[in-house]
């Protein structure tokens, strides 16, 4: 690496991202063009046999890429969940990139390793989590890794190991995992991935009447039933801000049923999580103390770029056990690690893959650069833009909240009595509304279904996305009902 391009190259490439965030609100939000096969069709059919320079790849980025791209950035992206960046993020991950350090073994980067340990026992402050979670409290601890998924293949595959250390082998056939019909399908997906037979995974239903959060009398009788036929229960996910509406699920009464039944249980916080911060949400994860794993995203609503999930575990030896590798090449010679002090931590063995980034370093300059008030504020930021929305739909007859704003997402819809009180006019009317919104550029955001009622969903959460973005969108919304209700009546 030469330092001189280093330094030019890369102020390239930051004033061409300034000027990028400067203009992202004037972009349509979602990709403009939505043509498979557009990109490939503007370029060359093979590598360049010579570099090229610096300007001349951005000018193609410019000119072929952007026009190609869904601006997550925007502050007028509410789509999905968002996903946080930030100029302290940004700078976070400059360092983790320039550095280019991997802390998979603690002798392999010494102030990598240990700066993970320290920022997660930071986060977990930050949230309220039981002491059982961090380093600092005696016993758990914490690691960053890329996404909720790995997360839950992890913490899957250290329930399921702990499970056939007692049980056998062949017991993998009778192990049993637990969500709701709102829990996000990356828990399905680790399952089968760590051998979890798919008739083995129950989708406990929810409704109305729980705001769609578990209720633990449903998971005890499945629990039950299932035991009794000679099943063993492993592993119950709950969810703080499920995907579709965010439902949080009652954690201790959750836990209670776990801790009863031997069953591992993991809190899956991945956006709302971040809500954490401030002392009036922290009472959501009330009983985690009673839980074996928690997680959830920087990435989302923390300021911190891509990608960043935090995991933390009350019983770090399970998740070693299920997770570590002995290679000859991969051993501390030369290093007195006989203290067996909670510094020599080899994060290889915490997580899926061995080479690993220094994802530390990044949410670490997002937490020195903002601090815990700049982060409260930042949330409530959104929560209060939210609730700003969420009072202006319950005033206009035209809508109805489908469930009450959560954090910063609110769900709602054209009600049906505007389009001839029948549910499936109302569904297609509320497509409708949807895909006028996307089309315009204006703004971007998703739906969701739920007791076959089809809403849409503003996602609050943008890291410049202010109340003036949220008042805009409202505007936006209401003359495109007029719109659609019209072609309705017609
Ligand atoms: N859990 C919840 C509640 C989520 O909302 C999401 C993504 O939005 C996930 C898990 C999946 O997270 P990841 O993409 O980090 O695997």
């Amino acid at each position: 690496l030469d330092p001189e391009a280093l330094a030019s190259e890369s102020t390239a490439v930051m004033n061409f991202l300034a000027e990028y965030y400067r203009d992202v609100d004037k972009y349509p939000v979602r990709a403009a063009n939505l043509e498979p096969g557009r990109l490939r069709a503007l370029l060359p059919e093979a590598a360049p046999e010579l570099g090229e320079p610096m300007e001349a790849v951005l000018e193609d980025v410019r000119r072929d890429i952007l026009p190609g791209l869904t601006h997550w950035q925007s502050p007028r992206f509410f789509a999905y969940f968002p996903l946080n960046a930030s100029a302290a993020g940004l700078a976070g991950e400059m360092l983790s990139a320039g550095l280019n350090v991997v802390p998979f073994l603690w002798a392999a980067s010494p102030a990598a390793a240990e700066l993970e340990a320290v920022v997660v026992d930071w986060m977990a402050q930050l949230f309220g989590l039981p002491r059982r979670f961090t380093f600092s409290g005696g016993g758990g601890g914490g690691v960053l890794q890329g996404s909720t998924c790995e997360a839950a293949v992890c913490t899957l595959a250290a329930a399921r190991d702990r499970q056939l250390a007692r049980l056998g082998h062949e017991a993998i056939a009778r192990l049993v995992v637990y969500s709701s019909d709102q829990t996000h399908a990356t828990f399905q997906k680790g399952a089968r991935l760590v051998g979890i037979p798919p008739s083995n995974f129950r989708v406990i239903p929810t409704s109305a009447a729980s705001g769609y959060g578990l209720a633990a009398a449903a998971v005890r009788e499945a629990v039950e039933r299932d035991a009794a036929a000679g099943l063993v229960p492993l592993y119950l996910c709950a969810t703080v801000g499920t995907t579709g509406l965010c439902a949080v699920d009652p954690v201790r009464e959750l836990g209670e049923v776990a801790r009863a039944h031997g069953m591992w249980m993991h809190v899956d916080a991945a956006f709302a999580g971040s809500a954490a911060v401030c002392p009036e949400f922290q009472g959501y994860l009330d009983g985690a103390e009673l839980a074996d794993s928690v997680s959830m995203n920087p990435h989302k609503w923390f300021l911190t770029n891509m990608d960043c999930c935090c995991l933390w575990v009350a019983e770090p030896r399970a998740l070693i056990s299920a997770l570590s590798t002995d290679p000859e090449y991969l051993k501390n010679v030369g290093i007195d690690d006989s203290t067996g002090k909670p510094a020599a931590i080899d994060y290889k063995d915490w997580q899926i893959s061995m080479t690993r980034r220094f994802r530390a370093i990044k949410l670490w300059v997002v937490l020195r650069r903002y601090g815990a008030a700049g982060m409260r504020a930042h949330i409530r930021r959104h929560v209060a833009a939210a609730q700003w929305f969420e009072q202006a739909v319950e005033a206009d007859e035209r809508f109805e909240m489908v469930v009450p704003s959560r954090f910063s997402l609110v769900c709602f819809r054209m009600a049906p009595r505007c389009v001839h009180d029948h549910d499936a006019a109302a569904n297609r009317a509320n497509r409708d509304l949807l895909a006028a919104v996307n089309a315009s550029g204006q703004a971007f955001m998703t739906h969701f279904v739920v007791d076959g009622k089809f809403l849409l969903r503003l996602a609050v959460g943008g890291a410049s996305t202010e109340l003036q973005h949220v008042k805009e969108v409202w505007e936006l919304l209401q003359s495109m009902a007029d719109q659609v209700l019209q072609r309705y009546h017609q």
